[in-house]
């Protein structure tokens, strides 16, 4: 692992072999019969307190994070501010996991449904946000009374350590939250093992893919969350400051390292020229650097390697016929840091590598449309449907376009539209293989199965026997 603000290396990851990968699943599955069986009192108490430790511990989490992600630390903060919310939805779990009830569905019978636990589960994370993608996983999933395996990005992968440790003094019982450090060969282990029920992935698109086509073969639930190249369309009604503010805030934020970063900004008409003038004006305002110093808004990307594949955007962008606004080459190489500083392409197409492809940088692509129609045509042509959002003072508009857009997440005058804990999180096509999105109450679908019971308790002055199908009398 590196620092990725000095280009040093800080420390090494054992990786995981497929009988580690065992080995784990085993103490899972041994946890995983008293788990289940403990009360939703208990299993409530140890997630308050764990709850409470974690915002207790933020500011240690973040400075982890930032040393080995990157990320300036107020972002790394914001991560777990809103993992912990994920933690919060699960201190609900008693209210979540109640049942319906039928009383006198047919005479002397009631009907009742409850949801029971999967076993183990597994959650397979990316880099980018070490601390809360996981959480959109492992609080529901052990709330719901499973025992989880957690094998993280092996690029930034002690955060999760000291959770779990977080997790031991809030009273969890050893073997319900387990890690597994680790690469391709603890991943595939994870698809193909008996004694796992279900996946949660989040990461690029085509191991997304990978993973759900394996995973569903080999008998699992899976949820597989992939890439993204979000639009944001702005409007020639829009306010344009407002809208370069959101546009410099989603593009650059987290150095572009978000599924729900802003990629596209697609400016219709007239908003495209006063549009690329206020993004501009704005870029040179923003201070790059180490993000463990309190003044850097947006720090360096996570390798060498990803720096050099970002770079290579801007550099091929003029050969493919867009306009180089903003160089984020100029300047930043001066040190070992993997820093890439925001930069801003003009007059990009379908058909160009920096808009077809997820750059995940701070590249900002701009591309201009004459109509609202062409801007919705862009969006639904794009392999993904993750979020999008619209900048607009048309309130008709802005209406239409949430009813029609094709994409999972709507942003409304707001870019980065990640959904509260309360709702879940999920995009359209390849942005999300499987049906069920993550975390919220389709997180606790998904780590729950639902069994209905038909009960009868008769009177044996009336019991017959009937060879007929049961009807309800
Ligand atoms: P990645 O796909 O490279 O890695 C994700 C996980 O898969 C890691 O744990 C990694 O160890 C594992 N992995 C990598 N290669 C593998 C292989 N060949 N076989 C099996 N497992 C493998 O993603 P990343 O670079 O860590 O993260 C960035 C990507 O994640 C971006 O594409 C981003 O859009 C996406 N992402 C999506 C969401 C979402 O909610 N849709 C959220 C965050 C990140």
């Amino acid at each position: 692992m590196y620092n990725p603000a000095t280009g040093e290396v800080t420390a090494q990851v054992g990786l995981a072999t497929a009988e580690e990968v065992d080995h784990a699943v085993g103490v899972a599955a041994a946890a995983a019969v008293e788990w289940k069986a403990t009360s939703l009192a208990k299993r409530t108490a140890i997630m308050f307190s764990f709850r409470d430790l974690v915002d207790e511990h933020k500011a240690d989490i973040a400075a982890l994070l930032t040393a080995e992600h990157g990320k300036v630390l107020s972002d790394s903060l914001g991560e777990v501010q809103r993992g912990i919310e994920n933690i919060e939805y699960a201190c609900g779990l008693a209210e979540h996991l109640k049942g319906s009830f039928s009383q006198q569905a047919s005479t002397e019978v009631d009907v009742y449904s409850i949801r029971q636990p999967l076993g183990v589960v597994a959650g397979i994370t990316p880099f980018n946000f070490p601390a809360m993608v996981p959480m959109w996983m492992y609080p529901n999933a052990i709330a719901a009374g499973n025992t989880f395996i957690l094998k993280p990005s092996e690029k930034d992968p002690s955060v999760n350590t000291l959770v779990a440790e977080l997790f031991d003094k809030a009273g969890l019982p050893a073997g319900v939250f387990n890690i597994v450090q680790g690469d391709k060969v603890a991943v595939d282990r994870i698809l193909e093992h008996p004694d796992i029920a279900a996946v949660s992935f989040v990461g690029s698109t085509p191991i997304a893919r990978y993973v759900y086509t394996t995973g569903t073969n080999a008998g699992k639930r899976v949820q597989a969350l992939g890439g993204a190249k979000n639009h944001m369309v702005v409007l020639p009604d829009a306010d344009i400051g407002l809208a370069a503010d959101a546009a410099v805030s989603a593009a650059y934020g987290s150095a572009g390292e978000r599924c729900m970063a802003i990629a596209v900004a697609v400016a219709v008409g007239p908003a495209a020229d006063p549009l690329v003038a206020a993004i501009k004006e704005r870029i040179p305002g923003l201070v790059v650097g180490d993000g463990s110093d309190a003044a850097s808004e947006m720090g360096p990307l996570i390798t060498e390697q990803h720096r050099d594949r970002v770079a290579s955007f801007i550099e091929n962008a003029p050969s493919e016929g867009a306009t180089v606004v903003v160089d984020g080459r100029v300047g930043a190489f001066g040190g070992d840091g993997f820093f890439i500083e925001p930069s801003l392409l003009d007059n990009v197409a379908p058909g160009m590598a920096c808009y077809d492809e997820e750059i995940f940088g701070p590249v900002l692509c701009v591309t201009r449309v004459d109509t609202y129609d062409e801007a919705m045509k862009l969006i639904s042509d794009s392999p993904f449907g993750n979020g999008t959002a619209i900048f607009t003072r048309d309130g008709g508009a802005a209406r239409r376009f949430q009813m029609d857009v094709d994409a999972g997440m709507v942003g409304i005058n707001v870019p980065v539209p990640v959904p509260v804990g309360y709702y879940s999180f999920g995009g359209w096509g390849d942005s999300l293989f499987g049906s069920s999105h993550a975390y919220g109450p389709e997180g606790i679908d998904f780590y729950t199965k639902a069994k209905v019971v038909t009960s009868r308790w008769p009177d044996p002055a009336t019991s017959t026997i009937d060879l007929g199908f049961p009807q309800n009398v």
